[in-house]
């Protein structure tokens, strides 16, 4: 399936991509971290400030009806996006961490108590770990961690082996950010819902790679960041079906979250408002919606084909250089390529690309278990974007082939 525009008018479309560092053309393969922002949802916003500002859901005037509709717009862009049975399901939050930490805190203060039990994999971001262990800490419950191969891939047996009559909530990530590995979130789900225990899906790195139904996998919550699907920074999304959210209490308190005030007694708004406390970032939904029609302007399927073919040229370029060791080798894989080179340090290959204008992520990727998993302090990760090109993963191999030779 072609994307529904040629790779040099996509290229066009992301101003920062003719950017050069130290005077060598940027290749910008750090898109697990954050994405590259095209024109079409910088002039929205831009417009957006220059015509329309105004505070949302909170006048009667026509500046702000205006942004309200536009916001509310937003949110059914979101919801087809993800094919979300209903509207007030998808919630406005700041980021990933922030929709991970209202479900941690909220069905928690509901849901989990002392002795009961919360299942997550040994891949998670910390993001997916730490507000899990805050939970834990609170309420004197228990994390259960679901082991994986060599290669990535989660051991399902064991995790149904983990299932308790104590089990609360299973979280896991929809795709790891280190190893790319794209977990069978609907089996997971199927399993758990068998016990009638909910799961969160985390989609930070899921989303931008294909198409998400949130119906299909049958998940309770999903959540991601807008920055990580060429959006803008500072705005995420917790989907989270009705019942459960109307069972949740309210996480933080203040303007548009209360539908009557008293000092008595104070009453909460319906979904999805209940969730979304204080003026939101408005501007930021309105530019993710751009963002995510943007993406199925270009097809979200052949999206995923052409990183599908750029992780294939990455993954047999590297594999080729003497010493190397590929950290996730799964079936089912998105364009995310982790690796060391013999046994050079990843900050110093990283240094050194950088100096190529090849900018990859060097470190933990903030999943340290993980990296104590396979025994390493860190690795290099290379993410890739539709966007990038052929002869930017050739720049890749060949600055790791440069590297690895410089740092002997
Ligand atoms: N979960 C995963 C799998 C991630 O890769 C990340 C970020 O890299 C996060 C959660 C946290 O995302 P954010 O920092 O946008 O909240």
């Amino acid at each position: 399936m072609p994307l529904a525009k040629s790779i040099e008018a996509i290229r066009a479309d992301f101003p920062i991509l003719v950017t050069t560092v130290y005077g060598k053309p940027l290749v910008y393969l750090d898109n697990g971290a954050t994405t590259q922002k095209p024109l079409q949802v910088i002039q929205t916003m831009d417009e957006l400030y220059r015509t329309a500002n105004a505070n949302v859901h909170r006048g009667v005037h026509r500046l702000s009806d205006m942004v309200s509709e536009r916001y509310e717009a937003a949110r059914e862009t979101v919801r087809t996006f993800i094919n979300a049975p209903r509207r007030e399901e998808v919630i406005f939050t700041a980021n990933t961490t922030a929709s991970i930490n209202a479900v941690a805190f909220s069905f928690g203060e509901r849901f989990v108590g002392e002795g009961d039990e919360i299942i997550i994999s040994g891949m998670e971001h910390h993001a997916n770990i730490v507000p899990w262990q805050m939970l834990c800490e609170r309420k004197g419950s228990k994390l259960k961690v679901i082991p994986f191969s060599d290669e990535g891939v989660l051991d399902l047996e064991a995790y149904r082996n983990m299932i308790s009559g104590r089990t609360r909530i299973v979280a896991v990530t929809h795709v790891s950010n280190v190893l790319g590995t794209v977990n069978p979130v609907k089996e997971i789900v199927a399993e758990a819902h068998r016990h009638g225990i909910p799961v969160l899906v985390d989609g930070a790195q899921g989303i931008q790679h294909g198409t998400v139904d949130v119906t299909e996998i049958g998940c309770d919550f999903y959540v991601f960041s807008g920055h990580k699907v060429y959006g803008p920074n500072g705005i995420g999304v917790l989907y989270g079906r009705a019942e459960l959210l109307n069972e949740m209490p309210p996480y933080q308190g203040g303007g548009d979250m209360v539908a009557n005030v008293t000092f008595e007694k104070t009453t909460y708004n319906e979904l999805p408002f209940k969730f979304e406390a204080g003026t939101t970032n408005f501007t930021g939904a309105i530019g993710m919606a751009a963002a995510l029609d943007y993406l199925t302007g270009l097809g979200r399927e052949a999206v995923a084909e052409r990183e599908q073919a750029l992780l294939a040229q990455a993954t047999a370029g590297l594999s080729a250089i003497d010493g190397m060791r590929i950290f996730g080798t799964a079936p089912h894989k998105v364009s995310v390529v982790s690796f060391l080179p013999g046994k050079i340090h990843q900050y110093d290959a990283g240094m050194i690309l950088d100096k190529m204008g090849i900018a990859v992520r060097t470190g933990t990727h903030c999943a340290q278990p993980l990296m104590e998993r396979y025994g390493i302090s860190g690795n290099i990760r290379a993410s890739i974007a539709f966007y990038n090109t052929e002869e930017e993963i050739e720049a890749l191999v060949n600055g790791v082939r440069k590297a690895t030779e410089m740092l002997g």
